[in-house]
């Protein structure tokens, strides 16, 4: 099974398959926005008001991390153990963090964790996880004829080959190319 790692959808599967982002995460931020807020509303760093509010983010930090480690673990448990081969981008995760818009969608998505994790767990299950180049043009290539668009902005969520005509959704486009490239290799 190929696997797109993404922003809209945290992953899409060449069997058509997309998993979302913890909506529990969301919540979680905006408590974290809020308890930020009342502890700058705190000067006084020696207070006792200030110690509390200061123990509440660094709480609601942990929730965070526990909440996206634990999320991370159950979805690669499950593909592990439903998959024999795994392909993957090897992917340039703290490059791409640089970008602050998209920067905690990313963390949120635990993209080098997941990674991390599928390679373990493949090796627990005997399974096999293949990772290949990130500069494969995944995406932008049609699954169905291989004509490689010149352009293709991340707006745009689906697609028309102009060879073959094929329609496509991006991300399970993407997600067929990399299981082709990781099998067979692309033509
Ligand atoms: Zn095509």
């Amino acid at each position: 099974m190929g696997i797109d790692l993404g922003i809209t959808s945290l992953l899409t599967t060449s069997d058509g398959e997309k998993v979302a982002n913890p909506k529990n995460l969301q919540r979680l931020h905006k408590k974290l926005r809020l308890a930020q807020k009342s502890l700058g509303r705190k000067p006084n760093k020696k207070s006792n008001n200030y110690q509390k509010a200061r123990l509440k983010v660094a709480k609601i930090h942990a929730k965070i991390k526990d909440s996206r480690l634990d999320y991370t673990h159950k979805l690669t448990t499950q593909l592990i153990r439903e998959n024999q081969t795994i392909v993957v981008e090897d992917l340039a995760v703290k490059n791409m963090v640089k970008n602050h818009k998209l920067a905690r969608a990313i963390s949120d998505a635990n993209w080098g964790e997941l990674v991390r994790q599928l390679e373990y767990k493949a090796d627990w299950y005997g399974r096999e996880l293949i990772k290949i180049d990130r500069y494969f043009p995944s995406s932008k290539r049609c699954s169905n004829c291989g004509h490689v668009m010149e352009t293709l902005p991340l707006n745009i969520r689906e697609w028309d080959c102009p060879e073959c005509g094929s329609h496509h959704d991006r991300d399970i486009n993407a997600s067929v190319n990399i299981l082709r490239m990781g099998t067979r290799g692309v033509r």
